[in-house]
């Protein structure tokens, strides 16, 4: 994979499409609700802090990023989540949220950076509606559902299946 060398914007750009995570814990909403349209959040990576959730102002007074940038940030944030969508709707998976993180390249524009997989998806099957079969992602680890490996590995095959 052939990759530019980027300075990392120290913002953890998350798009939600369906409550879950600290989206329900924040909101109480329940888990699994369609949400009216997708969201953009913005969380500050700083392991310190234990990356808190913040808003423009505060990526403003914190000098993160410029207010172009922002905007740049939530545009493209929703602009992948649409392809995301489609691509994993050809796989039979629902895309739940996922964290995206951009950079700033030596010619200073700003572009999609790190990693875009079921560590930073939630992708949820569409082939069942148990709340236990359907994770597909990380959370089978963080939520000790076992079988990690087998579900990322059927999250593979329906990709290489549909490309
Ligand atoms: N996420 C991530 N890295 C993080 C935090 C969140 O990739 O450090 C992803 C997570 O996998 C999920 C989405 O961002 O797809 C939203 O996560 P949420 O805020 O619900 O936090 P969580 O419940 O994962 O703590």
């Amino acid at each position: 994979m052939l990759v530019r060398a980027v300075t990392i914007i120290p913002i953890e750009v998350v798009v939600r499409n369906i409550a879950a995570g600290s989206l329900c814990k924040r909101l109480g909403l329940e888990l699994g609700m369609v949400l009216p349209r997708p969201i953009v959040e913005f969380y500050y990576k700083n392991d310190d802090l234990g990356d808190p959730l913040i808003t423009t102002e505060h990526i403003e007074i914190l000098n993160l990023a410029s207010p172009h940038q922002v905007e740049g940030l939530k545009h493209h944030a929703l602009v992948i989540n649409g392809h995301l969508q489609q691509f994993f709707g050809q796989c039979r998976l629902n895309l739940v949220d996922f964290k995206l993180e951009f950079g700033v390249d030596n010619d200073g524009q700003m572009i999609l950076a790190d990693e875009i997989s079921p560590d930073t998806c939630r992708l949820w099957d569409q082939n069942t509606d148990d709340p236990r079969d359907r994770v597909l992602d990380k959370d089978r680890f963080r939520q000790n559902l076992g079988q990690e490996s087998a579900a990322y590995q059927e999250v593979l095959r329906r990709i290489v299946e549909s490309t």
